[in-house]
């Protein structure tokens, strides 16, 4: 769509296989303009409005607002909130808004997929066309089902994950300056053979499928926590050191193409960018291949580098967040290496107890709006339990009294500051009519 483009802050981005010897000039010259990041939608206000002296009704209109003050006591989890839900562009939103209406005539898709950020992922993958983005978050929302994605994420045990590792190495490590995650995966050092010995395609793409879900629901939220703004995408890094035709057998193509399609189709807009390093002329050669697979959309995030990468690493990534085997500073020997180690927000004790306490009063919050759906509908009217209810859901309706109580009490003074806010206008306007006369 011509709006993103036209707003957004041109990035340039290598859209070709560029060697070793590639000098920044030369990339430049071979450089096409693309969205922005995905987070440059997402920027959070500035934390505090410049100060203005206020006219004098201002300050009686906000002193009648002191009743909201009980409103204001979450603000701090709020914040938190609002870190995880990013800023909403009003022009997206409107668009947004409309996919959802659109996505509703469907009908009853699962609620959960239904938030701001998801929907503006298809959106966006399909540049703003509505139908087009309609059609691509169904097969999502049809692959969830069939596929039993949810199910798969809480049952699915990859057991041989230590051992896949030692023949597949790659992993997530740290965070770029950004605060985005950082992948890292070592192509080279694939053993496909032993690959296969130790798990199948299959147990490897839902394990993939796991890794995605645990970064989209938790790797982002703890890194925005972390970084203090909205974290939604990937850096990742692709180290092509020693890949050859070997790396491309059958059985590798099919890996690789499935999971670039569900990456693709079902987790779309959450790569950053892609650095391909150590890429040699055989490596080169595969990519020209490898290109007519990928959209265009994904082309321009990446770029491919030779054996000089370092400088463009760091660049992106603090030497501390880079193992040394990439130019920079950690080895995580306590875990066994870098690779091993899935170092990040995610794993810091203070920021998956926040996020936790989060989660859990989101869940309380959703079972307390299905209890009070339930309450409305069970309950005998002489206020008694009836045996019909088992009683921890009543001890939950029960549990919810207090918060209701609590809100009510909040509303009331919303009502009563209203109202005094009523009076002031009132005031206000006779004041004005009796300066006309
Ligand atoms: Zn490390």
């Amino acid at each position: 769509m011509e709006k993103a483009k036209e707003q957004s802050k041109e990035i340039l981005i290598s859209a070709d296989a560029g060697g070793s010897n590639q000098s920044a000039a030369a990339s430049r010259k071979k450089t096409k303009s693309f969205h922005p990041p995905i987070e440059t939608f997402w920027q959070l206000p500035p934390a505090k409005e410049p100060r203005r002296s206020k006219p004098r009704f201002i300050a009686i209109l906000s002193n009648t607002f002191k009743y909201m003050e009980p409103l204001l006591s979450t603000k701090k989890s709020q914040s938190k909130r609002t870190v995880l839900e990013g800023h909403h562009d009003p022009k997206d939103q409107i668009i947004v808004d409309s996919f959802r209406e659109l996505l509703h005539l469907e009908g009853q898709l699962p609620k959960k997929h239904f938030d701001y950020h998801t929907l503006l992922r298809f959106l966006r993958m399909r540049d703003f066309h509505l139908v087009k983005a309609k059609d691509m978050f169904m097969q999502y929302i049809k692959w969830r089902e069939e596929f039993h994605v949810d199910t798969i994420t809480k049952e699915f045990k990859f057991d041989e994950y230590q051992e896949v590792k030692q023949c597949y190495p790659h992993g997530f490590h740290g965070v770029d300056r950004y605060g985005r995650p950082v992948y890292i995966e070592q192509l080279g050092m694939v053993d496909l053979n032993k690959f296969l010995q130790v798990t199948t395609v299959d147990r490897f793409v839902k394990h993939h499928i796991c890794e995605q879900e645990k970064t989209m629901n938790w790797r982002f939220p703890a890194c925005s926590l972390a970084a203090k703004k909205h974290i939604a995408s990937t850096f990742s890094i692709l180290d092509v050191k020693d890949v050859g035709r070997s790396h491309f057998s059958k059985p590798a193509r099919h890996l690789f193409m499935e999971i670039q399609r569900i990456d693709s189709c079902y987790y779309p807009e959450t790569l950053h960018q892609l650095f391909i390093i150590n890429a040699g002329s055989g490596f080169k050669v595969l990519w020209k291949a490898i290109k007519k697979f990928l959209d265009e959309r994904t082309l321009a995030k990446i770029r491919v580098l030779g054996t000089d990468y370092r400088s463009f690493l760091i660049e992106a990534i603090d030497p501390s967040n880079l193992p040394t085997f990439l130019g920079g500073e950690c080895t995580c020997s306590e875990s066994g290496g870098c690779l091993f180690s899935d170092k990040g927000p995610w794993n810091d004790p203070e920021i998956i107890e926040t996020l936790q306490v989060m989660l859990n009063a989101e869940e309380e919050q959703e079972c307390g709006e299905l209890d009070e759906q339930i309450a409305s509908t069970s309950l005998p009217s002489d206020g008694t339990a009836g045996d019909n209810i088992d009683k921890p859901l009543l001890k939950k309706i029960q549990a919810f009294e207090p918060v209701l109580e609590a809100a009510k009490k909040k509303i009331a003074s919303l009502e009563t500051a209203l109202e005094e806010t009523k009076l002031v206008l009132q005031g206000l306007t006779q004041h004005i009519e009796e300066l006309k006369r």
